[in-house]
């Protein structure tokens, strides 16, 4: 073990969250190390290099926004960033501020122990190196421990298979092979028609459709970046109070206030701008039922519409749980797709996957030769990074069995029992619910008040209290309840694609606006539900 120098806060991961955290601390004097288990800038973007990755906010909105000149410099060249544009974007702004000095790559954060008579934390990495620091702020992302299901037979697959979320950075190059795609959310929904013009021959496995929004991505048009730059202020201004975090326009009216014309309107306009802006075109998109049932049938009758074989059509068309309570994915041609010669949907959930051959996949029905496998088949989210740390609390226990039950924190922001550290974009926060470079930017200038807060009045140990994480998961827990979310349960937010998980709705869906204001509520009573040690 090599004992390194200590340092005020130690940050753990480089994502949009981790590497302004870092700016944020050394502009305010404090020393700061960041450390990241990746080669290279950008968390989650980093390791989700797959054909087609880009994301599906628009790049104006998914940007930093807390230097003026870097968001008026900065050119975006497309509506929606492709993967290797927001790695561009990383390095500039790590290299802008001066920030690369204080980052390790390659060097994974392994546990985390808290000490009562330091009032320090121990951070102890992969290499060996513990680092001590008053402060850990783990920036750890919610998409990033890609989850492989454990498929009889993957061992003895003789083509080669990938992880959308855990990509070679060499590429893959798909021509002249039979490719099985396995998952059908927004990275397999993205992946699939890249693959599909790539491959001999695209098999699809399918277990539950989702809804899949034409993104309409297009370069972008000088006079729509001009325009959006100038109005910066106010749109940034309106993200920070919005629902999910970005400055377009939502709908404020309910569906049962329109008449049908308004209504069919309404959607139209949403699929023909594209992208995930139907989530929003009634205010009580995922509150009414009827309201939501009208917006799956809506983009249902477009499926059907573009996919000329009625029986590939219909199982293409979700059904069983409510229009945007799985994620809603966003990408081009997908729906298009299935009308090649040369792409198959299998449908695993009338016939399941049995095993991976040497030579392909069984399902209960068939066997599929393939020479290559793709599993876009998602994260263990929200939870996945922090719990494989071992971090360890005021007593010792650690974080992955306080949360066995589902994770409970205060604002998704700390936890009862471990003081001195803050979680970004953690589980009870908007986070994967919203805009995440908002959400990210939000969670930094909080932490970073409440670290000046902490220096001038001499508080040395900071923990939320009992009552206030039960509080506030209690609040978690009823404003979705108020939601169609619980009605359909199965999906990652629940945790229910990871074998026993405990189900448990993670984010906070009280929108980003109502979430902001609570947050800064608690800052100015003075760290409301934190106890607060001073010399
Ligand atoms: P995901 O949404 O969890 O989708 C995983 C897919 O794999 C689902 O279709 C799932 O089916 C299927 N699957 C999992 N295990 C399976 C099995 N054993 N057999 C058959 N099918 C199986 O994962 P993701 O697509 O990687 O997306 C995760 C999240 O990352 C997204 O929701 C989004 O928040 C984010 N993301 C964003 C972007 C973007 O910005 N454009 C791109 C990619 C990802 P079931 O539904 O039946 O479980």
């Amino acid at each position: 073990m090599m004992n390194t120098r200590p340092v005020d806060a130690v940050v753990v991961g480089a994502g949009f969250s981790g590497i302004y955290m870092l700016h944020r601390l050394l502009r305010a004097g404090y020393s700061a190390r960041l450390f990241e288990s990746g080669s290279g800038l950008g968390g989650t973007w980093f390791h989700n290099r797959y054909p087609g990755a880009r994301c599906d906010i628009e790049s104006m909105d998914y940007s930093y926004s807390f230097d003026e000149n870097l968001q008026q410099e900065w050119r975006w060249s497309e509506r929606y960033a492709s993967q290797p544009e927001l790695l561009r974007y990383l390095n500039h702004v790590v290299d802008r501020f001066a920030l690369r000095e204080h980052i390790e790559l390659d060097t994974a954060v392994v546990g985390a122990r808290f000490d009562e008579d330091t009032v320090r934390w121990t951070v102890t990495t992969d290499l060996g190196d513990e680092v001590g620091a008053r402060w850990c702020l783990m920036a750890t992302g919610c998409l990033t421990v890609a989850q492989v299901p454990d498929i009889p037979g993957l061992d003895t697959f003789e083509g080669r298979w990938f992880h959308t979320g855990d990509w070679p950075r060499d590429g893959v190059d798909f021509s002249g092979n039979r490719v099985g795609v396995i998952g059908t959310g927004s990275s397999g929904t993205q992946l699939i028609p890249i693959v599909a013009e790539q491959a001999a021959h695209l098999d699809v496995f399918q277990r539950t459709a989702n809804f899949c929004m034409p993104a309409r991505n297009h370069p972008m048009p000088p006079e729509v970046e001009v325009h959006w730059k100038a109005e910066y202020p106010e749109r940034r201004a309106k993200a920070r109070i919005s629902g999910f975090g970005h400055s377009q326009p939502q709908n404020d009216n309910r569906y049962r206030d329109l008449t049908p014309a308004q209504r069919s309107a309404e959607l139209e306009a949403r699929w023909r701008s594209g992208g995930l802006y139907m989530m929003r075109a009634f205010a009580d998109v995922l509150t009414d039922p009827e309201a939501n049932e009208a917006t799956a049938e809506f983009v249902r009758a477009k499926i059907r519409a573009t996919v000329h074989d009625p029986e590939v059509s219909e199982l293409l068309c979700p059904q069983g749980f409510h229009f945007g309570t799985k994620r809603l994915c966003s990408g081009t041609n997908y729906y298009e797709t299935f009308n090649r010669d040369d792409v198959t949907l299998v449908d695993v959930s009338a016939a399941p996957i049995e095993e991976i051959t040497p030579t392909g996949l069984r399902t209960a029905s068939a066997h599929h030769p393939l020479d290559m496998i793709v599993f876009a088949t998602g994260f263990d989210a929200m939870t996945g990074s922090l719990s494989r740390i071992d971090i360890r609390g005021a007593d010792g226990t650690s974080l992955a069995s306080k949360w066995s039950g589902g994770p409970v924190t205060y604002l998704g922001l700390a936890v009862s029992g471990f003081p001195n550290l803050f979680l970004l974009t953690g589980p009870g926060s908007p986070s994967v619910f919203s805009n995440m470079v908002n959400s990210a930017e939000q969670h930094v200038e909080w932490i970073a008040d409440f670290l000046d807060h902490a220096r001038e009045h001499d508080v040395y140990r900071a923990e939320a209290t009992q009552e206030a994480e039960d509080g506030w998961v209690a609040h978690v827990g009823e404003v979705a309840e108020a939601t169609l979310y619980p009605r359909s349960p199965n999906s990652w937010f629940f945790g229910a694609n990871i074998p026993g998980k405990p189900r448990v709705f993670m984010p906070y869906v009280g929108g980003v606006g109502n979430y902001r204001a609570r947050a800064d509520e608690v800052a100015s009573a003075g760290y409301r539900g934190f106890t607060l040690l001073r010399r």
